[in-house]
């Protein structure tokens, strides 16, 4: 939760009751008495705007402040999660349904690596996981409700299903939108293989992205709010910044694609200084640095000065398509393919390719069958 810090925290619990934790000391204080640490609030409760239906689990920080959790089921997380993830109101079943798999598929992975030491783990409510708000809270009109109930039928009819590779939970991993292509686990994610040779999906064409793309280039974009193409600077502040980071002595006065992969992202960028030294980094710390607003993804399509040109102290202006790291589904692709009538098992079929679902069933353990068969 944002939650971190605080040197108070509020909420309402059942029938609206106010709740209070203070931190005095070091030790936690709910309505005035002193209480075991985590302090635990019974569910639902409501803090802010959010509504939980776990636990709400205060502790004392060592740093200071407080610390609110919240100790949920699987099931209602994940509904919360494709609820922040997705815009429920335009979704179909087979984009929601596809999107419940991977979130349900990633925080179970997420929590096996972050448990094997034994302490308890814990997912963020950020970019860094998942997106979490809480429960969904639909507003009073009849198409509010009833996408608030095709959210939770989508979250019944996949409840437990998640995407494995071989005998291990997939590395099911999702972004916002790929521009055209998806770029392999393997490019984007070397943290993670050489810790834990985790193996991911492959990069796949995603044919509604091209499409997209195709139609903003003639005519502008057809969904002005969520446009594939963007635009951005990087300015000398940040690109000392960025040379500083990468051990630089200072602003880069090149930057150029190392390598790319088969979509045309840059998986590696070359950074060279004043004198002629280079550095090759990934992309994706190129972007953690620059702010993953600016440098919105890898796909670039252009670049001022030209990776050849050197930059003579002032910006570097990026053209580039999607947003995110682009492994695995793709939001923006998903939306379209549900449209178009595909299950959420052929999407996801599609996102990870050699992936198999594998459904609980209580009779017969958990029975493993190709994405596409579902
Ligand atoms: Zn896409």
């Amino acid at each position: 939760m944002a939650l971190r810090g605080a040197s108070e925290i509020t909420w309402r619990a059942a029938q609206g009751r106010p709740g209070l934790a203070e931190r005095i000391g070091d030790r936690v204080f709910v309505d005035g008495s002193p209480a075991a640490s985590p302090a635990r609030v019974m569910g639902p409760v409501v803090v802010g705007s959010r509504t939980y239906d776990g636990a709400l689990l205060i502790s004392a920080l060592p740093e200071g402040g407080l610390e609110a959790r919240v100790q949920i089921g699987l099931e209602a997380y994940v509904e919360g999660v494709v609820a922040s993830e997705t815009s429920i109101w335009s979704a179909t079943s087979a984009e929601l349904e596809a999107q419940a798999i991977a979130a349900r598929t990633y925080a179970v992975a997420t929590l096996q690596q972050r448990s094997a030491g034994g302490a308890p783990a814990q997912l963020a409510d950020g970019v860094m996981d998942q997106a979490f708000g809480g429960r969904h809270i639909p507003g009073s009109s009849s198409r509010a409700r009833e996408a608030a109930e095709r959210l939770t039928r989508a979250i019944r009819a996949t409840q437990g299903v998640i995407l494995l590779r071989g005998d291990r939970l997939e590395e099911a991993r999702y972004h916002a939108a790929c521009g055209g292509h998806t770029s392999a686990f393997s490019d984007i994610f070397h943290k993670e293989v050489r810790e834990r040779r985790a193996q991911g999906p492959t990069g796949v064409p995603c044919p509604p992205c091209s499409r997209r793309a195709a139609q903003e280039s003639v005519q502008g974009s057809p969904d002005a709010q969520r446009p594939l193409g963007w635009i951005e600077e990087l300015n000398p502040t940040t690109l000392a910044r960025v040379g500083r980071a990468f051990g630089l002595p200072g602003a880069p006065r090149r930057i150029g694609p190392a390598r790319t992969d088969a979509g045309g992202r840059w998986i590696d960028v070359a950074l060279e200084s004043e004198t002629g030294q280079v550095r090759r980094v990934p992309f994706e710390e190129l972007r953690r640095v620059a702010g993953y607003s600016v440098l919105r993804s890898g796909a670039l399509l252009a670049t001022v000065p030209r990776p050849t040109d050197p930059l003579l102290g002032g910006g570097w202006r990026v053209q580039g398509r999607g947003r995110g790291h682009g492994v695995g589904l793709c939001q923006e692709g998903a939306r379209d393919l549900g449209r178009a009538g595909w299950s959420s098992g052929a999407i996801l079929a599609h996102y990870y390719p050699g992936a198999t679902l594998s459904r609980p069933d209580p009779a017969d353990g958990p029975r493993v069958a190709r994405a596409a068969d579902q």
